[in-house]
């Protein structure tokens, strides 16, 4: 099987090192058989080739088994037309990876805002409110007068209905209890199809309990009672938000991971961003993205019916939960002294046993 690692930009050649470091570990403990290939995205890409995703990477991400996308300055790009195309809208699209599933649960030994939590962010990944993905040409916001913006919300029966359905799975495994979240109360169409559809998929699985909560209650909900969530499944935008509320109330942003698939793709990728305020400090928390890797192990090992590849996603877990208790090894933003490749071979050790 072939892993494409794209090392992106900011703190992503960083992490990524670290995290292709517990790759390798994983791979060589449980004998994977994983060709691990590196190509270049992001910024170094369009000044070298003229495009921040050049399209003999995407396609090579297509033909890939699996992907590891590191964080992106999208900021710092110029308009598409320039070749500065967001290389994870361009993948998640391109690949039609749905489901961006982002996991936040406290853990022993790590200092969290929330006094236990368990749960899974279920967030729709192809329309929504994101102009980059919601139009067949031309982009989802535009400007008729120069004093007047406007913004599309695309919400489609089949991205919801596929959404349900991969959080109602997820719950299956675990909890069976999915919170499906909306602004009904305002945007009744969209998000009046949105519950219709997860209503709907919620039919097929009565042994999983179904809540609804308004996003803005969901918000304050999080903070007051966060145990008290398994799996949340929502539209793009708002599972973006909340995904990132969920992983600081956790521990921090720098501890998420997600993976994004689709039915045929899967691709790792931490929460967070580029971190350029501390890019190239060597002090960036690789955990996100270790984490997020284990989970791509976890798809696959699911879906080629591989249970080596689940063991080495447990590896990884259980690799992290030991190393990030550790002072003296984890990263300053979990209020330790290490360095991301400190921390990284720390895990990787862990990995091989
Ligand atoms: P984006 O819009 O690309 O998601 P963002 O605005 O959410 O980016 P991040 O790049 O995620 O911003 O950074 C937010 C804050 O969290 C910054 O102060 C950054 O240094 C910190 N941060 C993010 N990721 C990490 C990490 N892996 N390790 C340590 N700190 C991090």
């Amino acid at each position: 099987m072939e892993i494409l690692i794209l090392p992106g930009d900011g703190i992503g050649p960083e992490i990524t090192q670290a995290a292709r470091a517990c790759l390798e570990a994983a791979n060589r403990r449980f004998g994977l058989g994983l060709d691990l290939v590196e190509r270049e995205i992001g910024l170094p890409a369009l000044e070298k080739h003229g495009s921040t995703i050049p399209s003999d990477v995407l396609e090579h991400a297509r033909r890939a088994d699996g992907v590891v996308l590191a964080p992106l300055s999208t900021f710092e790009y110029p308009p598409a037309s320039e070749g500065g195309i967001n290389p994870s809208a361009a993948v998640r699209t391109g690949l039609d990876l749905y489901a961006n599933v982002r996991p936040a649960w406290t853990r022993p030994g790590v200092p969290s805002l929330a006094p236990s939590m368990d749960l899974v962010v279920v967030r729709e990944n192809t329309e929504g409110f994101y102009a980059d993905r919601n139009m067949a040409l031309g982009s989802g916001e535009f400007m008729p007068t120069p004093d007047l913006a406007m913004s599309v919300r695309k919400i489609t029966r089949e991205g919801c209905t596929r959404i349900a359905r991969a959080a109602f799975e997820l719950a299956m495994r675990r909890r069976r209890k999915v919170t499906a979240v909306h602004k009904a109360n305002v945007l009744k169409v969209t998000d009046g199809l949105f519950l219709e559809c997860v209503r709907k998929v919620a039919t097929d699985y009565p042994q999983v309990t179904l809540d609804t909560v308004i996003v803005d209650a969901m918000a304050a909900l999080l903070v007051r009672k966060p145990g008290a969530f398994d799996v949340i499944v929502t539209t793009n935008m708002f599972g973006d938000i909340l995904s990132d509320e969920a992983a600081e109330l956790a521990g921090g942003l720098g501890l998420a991971p997600s993976i994004n698939h689709g039915d045929r793709h899967g691709v790792a990728q931490a929460i967070h961003g580029s971190a350029p305020d501390i890019a190239g400090q060597g002090i960036a928390n690789p955990t996100a993205l270790i984490l997020s890797v284990g989970m791509l192990l976890e798809w696959l090992g699911a879906r080629n019916d591989r249970n080596d590849m689940a063991a080495a996603a447990g590896a990884i877990r259980a690799a992290v939960d030991a190393v990030v208790q550790d002072d003296a090894v984890r990263t300053p933003d979990l209020g330790g002294s290490g360095t991301t490749e400190g921390y990284g071979r720390a895990v990787a050790a862990a990995i091989a046993g």
